[in-house]
């Protein structure tokens, strides 16, 4: 049981934590330079999580603390900074405990309130399990979030809920896994945090499709035994090559790629192994930039390379801001390697993505916008740019009575909303209730909304509706059934 978990090699599981190891200084460890505030603001946040959640049980029947201490270590190793990382002890002591807002004002101010309570809102939302309404669900998550730091307490605080799975009944495990997969995994891909993402899709995959993970396993473990001799072997040989030409300032190590991306990978390729060559990488860091295009150089200049498989990341990086050079090289002994070159910056942005940009002393609520806009000037990231202008300034998020998210621009009302979720809906409808409350079919909605429509066989679109709606969609589903009728 316990083997089980310890595959996730950076968090601790469980029963690690049992042996009474909730040791504050594993948190601080992380830290930076820590100046003496720090580190009373990281030793108070413990010991104010821990007396609220005195006699409070996880379903393992372990201590709650546990969940707590194990959440803001995942943050703290992430490289976030001391205020979210007390956000991290404190995230659930509202929701589930007797603590106030106003008690969390008082002890640790406005900036770590703001925090715990946007991971406290998040919490709220529910997910439908329909695919559709998925890439709302992950906008909207990011739109309340506001501040990406809330986004990633709930990605550690998640982790921490799949590595711990087990003790939840099995339907409420597939549904969380689900969830997880399609939701949460996306998000920390998008936000470029590989690590999360990595152990997140694992943990998924592992409860949603058991035979398949147990395959690929079987699979990796068997082309891996063969891809690292030949690992070893060249990593030998290239390092003499690099020392020969003056290049010593470097570190190697091998990457295993994960089951589920194996899993993906494998489905690309139709099942066939022998065309991935990824399944065991070469990664080479560096200190300079320019050693990696030495480096480069000298393998290509040992070492035949695989046409059509160097990749240079550094010049033009992925969308989501990664950054390497790889290559695929035949061994000369029968092997194929791939390997990955970087600069340890791009290695630990390539790890923790835009956490990694998020400063690291904190500046406060305002500086991550600051940063956010540093981010997508280095990365180019489009995705960013999304988030900055669409989520949080022109679109509003709504719900279906079964909690479906909607996405809608800003200032769309209920005909906007039926429109939205089928034509017959809206050329259809009759009444509006918001919130459980009856409303002009005309009323203009807010993020958060609960929407229901009412609709009748005989009701039909009216010239009216059209100054009210903002969406194309709808505009022309009425100009439609308005011209039909001539
Ligand atoms: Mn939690």
């Amino acid at each position: 049981m316990v083997s089980k978990r310890n595959q996730s090699n950076c968090n601790l599981s469980y029963f690690d934590y049992n042996w009474g190891m909730n040791n504050v200084k594993e948190i601080t460890s992380f830290l930076d330079n820590p100046s003496p505030k720090d580190l009373d603001l990281i030793q108070k946040a413990y010991a104010f999580s821990q007396k609220a959640h005195e006699g409070h049980l996880r379903k393992s029947g372990g201590p709650y603390f546990d969940h707590l201490f194990a959440v803001a270590k995942n943050i703290a190793e992430l490289g976030m900074g001391v205020s979210t990382i007390a956000a991290g002890f404190l995230h659930d002591c509202i929701e589930d405990r007797k603590t106030t807002a106003e008690d969390i004002k008082k002890e640790f101010g406005d900036e770590i309130l703001f925090l715990v309570e946007g991971v406290t809102k998040l919490g709220k939302i529910k997910y439908g399990g329909t695919n559709r309404y998925n890439e709302s669900l992950r906008k909207f998550f990011l739109a309340v979030s506001k501040d990406l730091r809330v986004l990633i307490i709930k990605l550690c605080d998640r982790l921490h809920n799949m590595q711990t799975l087990e003790f939840l009944p099995k339907e409420k495990q597939l549904s969380i896994a689900q969830e997880t997969l399609e939701i949460y995994a996306p998000l920390a891909y998008r936000l470029g945090i590989k690590k999360l993402q990595r152990e997140l899709e694992d943990l998924s995959f592992a409860y949603l499709y058991p035979e398949k993970s147990k395959e690929i396993k079987k699979i990796m473990k068997e082309k891996r035994g063969e891809v690292e001799k030949h690992l070893d072997k060249f990593q030998k040989s290239l390092k003499k090559e690099l020392a020969k030409n003056g290049i010593t300032d470097f570190s190697m190590d091998h990457r295993v790629k994960s089951i589920y991306s194996l899993y993906k990978k494998m489905q690309k390729y139709k099942e066939n192994v022998e065309n991935i060559y990824d399944i065991s990488a070469l990664r080479i860091i560096v200190s300079k930039l320019s050693d990696c295009y030495k480096i480069l150089g000298i393998i290509h200049g040992s070492w035949r390379p695989l046409p059509g498989r160097i990749k240079d990341y550094i010049a033009s990086p992925k969308l989501n801001g990664y950054k390497s050079i790889h290559t695929t090289i035949f061994t000369g002994d029968g092997g194929i390697i791939e390997v990955q070159i970087r600069t340890e910056d791009m290695h630990k942005e390539a790890e923790h993505g835009i956490a990694s940009h998020l400063s690291y002393k904190e500046e406060g609520v305002a500086g991550w916008i600051k940063e956010l806009i540093e981010y997508q000037k280095e990365a180019g990231d489009e995705f960013v740019e999304g988030i900055k202008h669409d989520f949080f300034e022109e679109r509003i998020f709504v719900f279906t009575p079964i909690g479906d998210v909607i996405d809608l621009p800003k200032g769309s009302s209920t005909i906007d909303f039926a429109y939205a979720i089928h034509t017959d809906v809206g050329d259809h409808m009759s009444g509006a209730k918001v919130n459980g409350k009856m409303v002009a079919i005309t009323s203009t909605l807010v993020s958060g909304d609960r929407v229901e429509i009412e609709t009748k066989k005989s009701a039909k679109p009216n010239q009216k509706w059209l100054p009210f709606c903002k969406t194309t969609m709808a505009k022309r589903r009425i100009n439609n059934a308005l011209d039909s009728k001539k």
